[in-house]
């Protein structure tokens, strides 16, 4: 492998930048050619391609979002679209892949590699932490830091009002970062689609706390819940305890931009730099991720939405913690 392309699709997340400019300098630094791939798989086939140089990466590990752009491709899902790409591809030289991204990328990369010549490696890119063989993945710790800094304000005029607010995080069908947020930030109730959620069983326990004096301020809420989020939750605690001043909160995007935080940076840059490794290696079609602080190699095809199981102790600890 000699020329290689980096490129960056679904959803962005903070950390991908770092990501991008751990690929371009180990890339450089073994003597190979490095080029950008603008909004992900699409510009693979529009040939939105660049020369990465040292420079280009100057002064972005700090920076949230992606300076090549991330896109959702229709005409990729496409054999004709695949084939543009991979005529692109050649005509730049390019023999080798670095694809970030989530789960749905690594599908596309999977498809693209089996079709044609070119070795692939996925890196993990999403706030969602739901890929399997990987404990994190670039943009989760930023993410829910983001979060609990949002929660923390919320918190303070809670608190000055005597409100219940419930509070709706990002993750999609995973539950990470409304856990992760929650148990930082003392809510009395997180709610989260890997454990079963009994609302009932959640309005008795804020009735009996209110019995009690105890000041209930917060439940931070999974997207993905089976309640549906934050307003459906709102509208069961309106129709028992229509006289708690409860109100709503969404978090939304604030939670996928900003600048990434020291471990995300990290992980971003050990991955980066092993997606070369990799490729020089004659590695292919794997994606990287770490466990248990080593890295870790797992099949594209094997790279797929995981819900990781969520300790039992963590959400004894919950109830306990809030009591
Ligand atoms: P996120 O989880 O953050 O949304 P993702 O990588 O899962 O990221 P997707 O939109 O599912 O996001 O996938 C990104 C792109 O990968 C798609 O827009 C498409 O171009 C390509 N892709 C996904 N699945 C396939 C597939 N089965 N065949 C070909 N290309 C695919």
């Amino acid at each position: 492998v000699h020329k290689i392309g980096v490129l960056t699709s679904g959803g962005d997340s903070p950390g991908m930048n770092a990501a991008i400019r751990a690929v371009v300098r180990t890339g450089l630094y073994h003597n190979m050619e490095v080029f950008g791939i603008m909004r992900g798989y699409q510009g693979m086939i529009d040939d939105d391609i660049v020369p990465m140089h040292s420079r280009s990466v100057a002064n972005i590990i700090q920076r949230g979002g992606t300076i090549l752009k991330t896109a959702r491709s229709k005409d990729f899902y496409t054999p004709e679209g695949r084939k543009k790409a991979y005529d692109n591809l050649k005509k730049h030289g390019i023999d080798g892949l670095v694809v970030i991204g989530g789960d749905g990328s690594f599908r596309g990369a999977q498809k693209f590699s089996n079709e044609f010549d070119i070795p692939c490696i996925g890196l993990p890119g999403t706030i969602d932490k739901d890929i399997a063989g990987s404990d994190f993945t670039i943009g989760f710790d930023t993410a829910v830091n983001t979060a609990i800094e949002a929660i923390d304000k919320i918190r303070d005029t809670a608190d000055a009002h005597d409100r219940l607010f419930i509070i709706e995080v990002m993750g999609r069908d995973a539950g990470y970062i409304a856990l992760h947020s929650g148990i930082a930030t003392g809510a009395e109730h997180i709610l989260i689609p890997e454990t079963k959620t009994d609302i009932e069983a959640v309005v008795d326990s804020l009735e009996e706390k209110e019995r009690r004096k105890k000041l209930v301020n917060m439940i931070v809420v999974a997207e993905g819940d089976e309640t549906g989020g934050a307003n459906e939750v709102l509208s069961i605690i309106k129709k028992r305890l229509p006289h708690l001043d409860t109100r709503v909160c969404i978090l939304g995007h604030i939670q996928r931009g900003g600048s990434p935080s020291c471990l995300d940076r990290l992980i971003a840059s050990r991955l980066g730099y092993a997606a070369v490794d990799c490729l020089l290696e004659g590695k292919h079609n794997i994606m990287i991720g770490i466990m248990n602080n080593k890295l870790h190699f797992t099949a594209l095809d094997k790279a797929v939405k995981a819900k990781q199981r969520i300790s039992e102790e963590w959400m004894k600890i919950v109830k306990i913690l809030a009591s």
